[in-house]
């Protein structure tokens, strides 16, 4: 059974988060920390990083787990409502980093292939470089998808 990393990617990017220092920062929720994705080749891509460094959904105490689908979910709700996608795809993978985290994908209508799943929609790395997160470049959407979530989650308690 896949088990939780020495090395973790996503234990290293909320340490980067904690620090103040991670570019696509957007909020921390109570089970885990929002961040914008590395890429916005999907633009408002976006990441739900789960606090606990477990690999699974049945590894998180009931009362985290519902809380931490439901802090997922008020995420994409705050994409779809700025970034207003065609539709929202939800991921939760990690079977190369065995640490919880969700995937929120904003698609397009106009995508040459709105139908299939993300991963085989990706730019070829020639075309990724200039979809690079950027901090500056990105400013405005992680401030807007920062406000949107303060208010759904205010909305929800
Ligand atoms: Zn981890």
């Amino acid at each position: 059974m896949a088990q939780h990393q020495d090395n973790c990617e996503i234990c290293d990017r909320l340490r980067q988060a904690a620090r103040g220092e991670h570019p696509g920062f957007i909020l921390e929720m109570e089970t885990g920390v929002a961040v914008l994705g590395d890429s916005q080749w999907f633009r408002g891509y976006s990441l739900l990083l789960c606090k606990r460094p477990a690999t699974e959904l049945d590894e998180l105490p009931p009362n985290m787990r519902r809380k931490y689908l439901e802090e997922m979910a008020l995420l994409a709700q705050a994409v779809r409502t700025v970034v207003q996608p065609h539709k929202l795809n939800y991921e939760c993978l990690g079977n190369m980093v065995h640490h919880l985290h969700w995937h929120i994908f904003p698609r397009r209508a106009d995508e040459a292939q709105p139908e299939k799943p993300v991963w085989v929609c990706m730019p070829a790395p020639e075309e990724a470089a200039p979809y690079a997160l950027n901090a500056e470049g990105d400013a405005s959407l992680i401030i807007a998808l920062r406000a949107e979530l303060q208010r759904l989650m205010a909305e929800n308690r």
